[in-house]
């Protein structure tokens, strides 16, 4: 099968063009390039997301020596090279693409969850190390035979019926990532996992416990980057995955429920920590410390999950309609705000769901219009005393007992150690409002 009509239509044509010059310039080297991996499977399927543009790095294999092509290309382009002697690999860095050259490479596992042992190979080995027979294709970029399919391993014919196959029996035992991988394709394509694939996933599960932390973390993020990473975590639930990375994970109908509903804030920034959240919402304090070592996540991450079960234990608190604003902002204001949100998402009452949306969007950002500068001026003397009146300011701020600068003047004024009282008297001091941890 030829694919370069294909290929013409789906791809932009400077990056066409650039690929064409590359393989071009390995021809005059003795070398050959092809397009593989993800890829060309989206252009058999014909994915629409390859047409938007959207997609805009393309891993290329080299049968001959990537580093030194990628090497020449740079020295005649404007791409910025990234080189993996050790690993026989280049990343060019060009305004709008990304270009992934690696050598043609052979793989073998010196035992299971180990990182593989690499010698220069063919194009067949090289797609023989790959996970699936879907992304185990290669398209030809040499100028002989441009745009022809290799298929070794039938993926045209597994993407025509819809299935996921992995390409050896030793596959997921020699990297049980790929467990994660089958099932995540699997949903985002609507396909089936074949039949022994199936059975050899179930098999060797436990062999999720050979791969490290920081890899099982980053196919979990892979997966929550997913359109609906709930049928992936659905699916890995009824598949008996999940208890393997933690016994306490669910992918029931509440995280369904409540992963459609995160998508609807559309803050596609915050999506993976709100998602991991989520994830952890039913966990025990204990739970949630093996979740975190064993994935070894990230400070800031950690730290949102472990605060969203914190926050979680002192809801009843928000629960009450005559709260002051001032007092949500203080029981709220040393959580991480992807905390604040996941509470707010997981809570069924109302009156909470509202305090902690008018913590986020509007009384965390309420400040003083008067700083520490100007209350000197006023003539009120720095130290704790000066504390005590930017946070009595703050407080009135938050309830609306002052807005504009001349109230907050007229407020701070009342604290001077020479004030007398303009026919009235102090205000209370509100430092009983200490934060809640
Ligand atoms: P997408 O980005 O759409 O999920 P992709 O196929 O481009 O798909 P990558 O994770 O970028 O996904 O991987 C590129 C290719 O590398 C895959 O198509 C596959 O051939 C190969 N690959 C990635 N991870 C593994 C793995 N754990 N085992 C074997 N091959 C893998």
């Amino acid at each position: 099968m030829n694919l370069a009509r294909r290929i013409e239509r789906y791809l932009p044509q400077p990056l066409l063009e650039l690929v064409k010059d590359i393989s071009g310039q390995a021809a005059k080297r003795g070398e050959r390039v092809y397009l593989v991996g993800g890829v060309v499977r989206d252009l058999l399927l014909g994915d629409p997301s390859l047409r938007s543009g959207l997609r805009f790095d393309l891993d290329l294999v080299v049968e001959g020596d990537a580093v030194k092509l990628a090497q020449q290309v740079a020295e005649t382009s404007q791409a910025k090279l990234l080189a993996h002697h050790r690993f026989g690999t280049a990343k060019l860095r060009y305004e709008n693409f990304t270009l992934d050259l690696a050598t043609a490479r052979k793989e073998t596992y010196a035992r299971p969850g180990a990182l593989p042992t690499v010698a220069p190979g063919t194009l067949k080995d090289d797609l023989f190390r790959r996970d699936f027979s879907i992304n185990a294709m290669a398209i030809s970029l040499a100028a002989s035979d441009y745009g022809e399919l290799i298929d070794p391993h039938h993926g045209k014919s597994d993407l025509k019926h819809g299935l996921i196959r992995i390409l050896h029996p030793k596959s997921f035992t020699d990297d049980a990532t790929r467990i994660l991988r089958a099932v995540r394709y699997e949903q985002r394509l609507g396909f089936e996992l074949e039949t022994q694939t199936a059975q050899l996933l179930k098999r060797d599960t436990p062999m999720l416990d050979t791969i490290s932390g920081d890899r099982i973390r980053h196919e979990l993020e892979l997966i929550l980057r997913e359109g609906q990473p709930e049928l992936v975590i659905k699916r890995l639930a009824e598949l008996g995955v999940l208890p393997r990375i933690s016994p306490f994970l669910k992918g029931d109908g509440w995280i369904t429920e409540k992963f459609g509903r995160v998508r609807r804030l559309k803050k596609p920034n915050q999506l993976p920590s709100l998602y991991f959240c989520l994830l952890i919402y039913s966990f025990s304090e204990r739970g949630l410390e093996q979740f975190i070592a064993r994935l070894n996540t990230p400070a800031k991450l950690s730290q949102a999950m472990r605060d969203t079960l914190h926050l979680k234990t002192r809801l009843p608190l928000l629960d009450k309609p005559s709260l002051k604003p001032s007092e949500i902002y203080y029981l709220l204001r040393e959580y991480e705000p992807v905390a604040v949100q996941t509470n707010a998402l997981a809570s069924d009452s109302s009156v909470i769901q509202h305090h902690l949306q008018l913590f986020l969007t509007k009384l965390r950002y309420v400040k003083t219009s008067l700083d520490g500068e100007e209350l000197k001026k006023l003539g009120i003397p720095a130290g704790p005393e000066m504390g005590k009146v930017l946070q009595t300011l703050h407080k009135a701020k938050l309830d609306g007992e002052v807005s504009t600068k001349a109230d907050e003047r007229r407020l701070a004024l009342s604290f001077r150690p020479d004030y007398k009282g303009r026919g009235g008297r102090r205000p209370q001091s509100h430092s009983k409002n200490a934060p809640p941890r």
